[in-house]
């Protein structure tokens, strides 16, 4: 989870990861040392808590350093979060479904659907997993398709030799 805070010295709005709270910050804008608000902006709000924050001052165990960032791309680390190249296979699934052996091709469609929407949900780790069963059932039909069209043209030549 992540909150805005806005800096009491300058109005710079920054990002900031809700580990951060009650550590103390370089502003981006300002660049001066500011304290990011222990408790969420949202339990602030209610008229009924308690405002007596508790922030050790001399307990300070990080200081991450925003200053040291260009302003463009500062604040957004959950947004830029890292998504490895992705490829559900479903293309080939289809392919392989109307082409070669459609009992395995269907298979390899539905992992391969269900791969896109993994990764689209963020869950890449799960994403991967289908997609590499949705190739291997694409390999698979790729291979009875194969064996089949051996068998029939073996069978064929049998018949009319
Ligand atoms: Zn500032």
């Amino acid at each position: 989870m992540s909150f805005t805070f806005t800096c009491p010295k300058c109005g710079q709005i920054m990002q900031c990861e809700d580990e951060w709270r009650g550590m103390q910050v370089v502003c981006p804008g300002c660049q001066q040392t500011v304290t990011l608000p222990a408790i969420s902006p949202a339990e602030a709000a209610v008229p009924v808590a308690p405002m007596n924050v508790d922030v050790p001052q001399n307990n300070v165990p990080q200081q991450p350093v925003f200053g040291a960032q260009p302003a463009s791309t500062y604040g957004m680390p959950g947004q830029a979060a890292f998504r490895p190249p992705f490829k559900s296979h479903l293309a080939e699934a289809i392919l392989a479904t109307i082409l070669c052996f459609i009992p395995t091709g269907i298979v390899a469609i539905v992992f391969a659907s269900i791969a896109n929407g993994l990764y689209n949900q963020g869950k890449i780790d799960e994403a991967f997993a289908k997609a590499k069963t949705a190739n291997i059932m694409v390999w698979v039909s790729v291979g009875v398709g194969l064996v089949i069209a051996l068998l029939w043209t073996v069978g064929n030549i049998l018949i009319n030799s």
